[in-house]
């Protein structure tokens, strides 16, 4: 029977764990209470200290590009990041269907309108051809911008989702970015430690923005961050972070409207004991990841989601790919009952009351994959 199969792969997997087994849980096993009580100890707990500096040089140097600016969560970091690529009021702005709903909600942030585009099958992110054969039909360049023919909106940036951590294929996607004209700037919430053709993945593109939520590969509690090589971006991301106050000694003189963003330091505290931990969490995953396809070879229901040739996924969170179209709910009742706390693929996009209008291209693969993916638990300490 299938649930009887697929329930034995993950047991055989996990070995024998107490259950209920969360999906993702963090682990601290690092300098975390050190670090944090030092914040205590000496008062700076807030919007000053120094390991928010020491925070953004480690992150940088980990994800192998000039600057990190660390934000109050991913949400924001990605909010900011459009808007420094010039992403205004009433564009578009291409970005997958098949993604957690704060891609589209940063669009809107900006008050900016999501432009639904289609996945590929093997990745989960969004499909270079399908894109660029799309974009060929529906848009056209005046004075150097793009437009949509059909609605007449500039179409202002390309927001790739390196989906569950596993690397889009991000040359084929500067390529249609640079066909149109658009600034390619992805969403990495997931992906941290994640490499692309032997280089981090938040290296490709204008900017990544990535997030340290309590349910990421690593955690700072709540927090995100924005990284880039130009180092223009990043004083404006940090202009912009940080109330948009100019230099003085006394004055409070501000020069736009700005946020207050920035990560307090005991979270960057945080940030940097787990950032000390991040390469053992990688090593934790991958043992994971044989386990789980170990178990899950020869079995007939479903496939172990694999990343693609190019890549080296952080692999944040596990998925199988259910053969049947029409299993997923019966198939998640029964992992839940059995204690495996399991998650459907985030519901799509368009299907969201408050998108339902926004433009899209043909989503049948992200439609059938909404239909097949079931994560299952995946924390770091089933891996040591
Ligand atoms: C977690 C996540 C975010 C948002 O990060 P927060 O820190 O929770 O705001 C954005 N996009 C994706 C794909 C995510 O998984």
């Amino acid at each position: 029977m299938t649930m009887q199969t697929l329930l034995d792969a993950i047991t055989t997997a996990l070995g024998d764990v107490p259950r209920p087994v969360p999906l993702h849980e963090p682990y601290f096993a690092g300098q975390e209470w050190t670090y944090v009580k030092e914040c205590l100890d000496t008062g700076w707990v807030s919007s000053v200290g120094s390991y928010v500096d020491l925070f953004e040089q480690k992150l940088a140097k980990k994800c192998g590009v000039k600057h990190a600016i660390s934000v109050v969560n991913g949400t924001a970091a990605l909010q900011v990041m459009l808007r420094l690529v010039g992403v205004r009021a009433g564009d578009e702005v291409l970005m997958p269907a098949l993604t957690f709903i704060a891609t589209a909600n940063a669009v809107s942030h900006c008050n900016a309108i999501p432009h639904f585009v289609e996945c590929e099958k093997s990745t989960l992110a969004i499909d270079g051809k399908k894109l660029s054969d799309y974009l060929e039909k529906i848009a056209h360049i005046k004075d150097g911008d793009l437009y949509n023919k059909e609605t007449g909106c500039r179409i202002a940036a390309l927001v790739p989702v390196h989906i569950f951590g596993h690397p889009a294929d991000m040359d084929a996607l500067q390529q249609v970015a640079d066909q149109y004209g658009l600034p390619l700037v992805a969403d990495a919430a997931e992906s941290l430690g994640s490499l692309y053709k032997g280089k981090p993945v938040e290296s490709y593109g204008l900017c990544s923005a990535v997030s340290f939520n309590g349910n990421k590969i690593m955690t700072t509690g709540g927090g995100g961050a924005i990284l880039t090589n130009s180092s223009d971006l990043a004083a404006k991301a940090k202009h912009l972070t940080t109330t948009a106050k100019q230099p003085h000694k006394w004055e409070f003189v501000h020069d736009e409207i700005g946020y207050n963003y920035r990560m307090p330091n005991i979270n960057a505290a945080m940030g940097c004991a787990q950032l000390e931990q991040l390469d053992d969490f990688l090593l934790a995953k991958r043992k994971i990841v044989d386990a789980y396809s170990r178990a899950f070879d020869g079995v007939n229901e479903a496939s172990f989601h694999k990343e693609p040739d190019y890549a080296h996924s952080n692999y944040w969170l596990n998925a199988i790919v259910l053969h049947d179209v029409n299993e997923r709910d019966s198939t998640l009742a029964a992992l839940n009952q059995a204690g495996y706390i399991c998650r459907p693929i985030w519901r799509l996009m368009h299907r969201m009351a408050m998108y339902e209008t926004c433009p899209r291209m043909d989503l049948s693969i992200s439609e059938e994959m909404e239909a097949r993916v079931i994560n299952i638990p995946s924390s770091v300490k089933h891996g040591l």
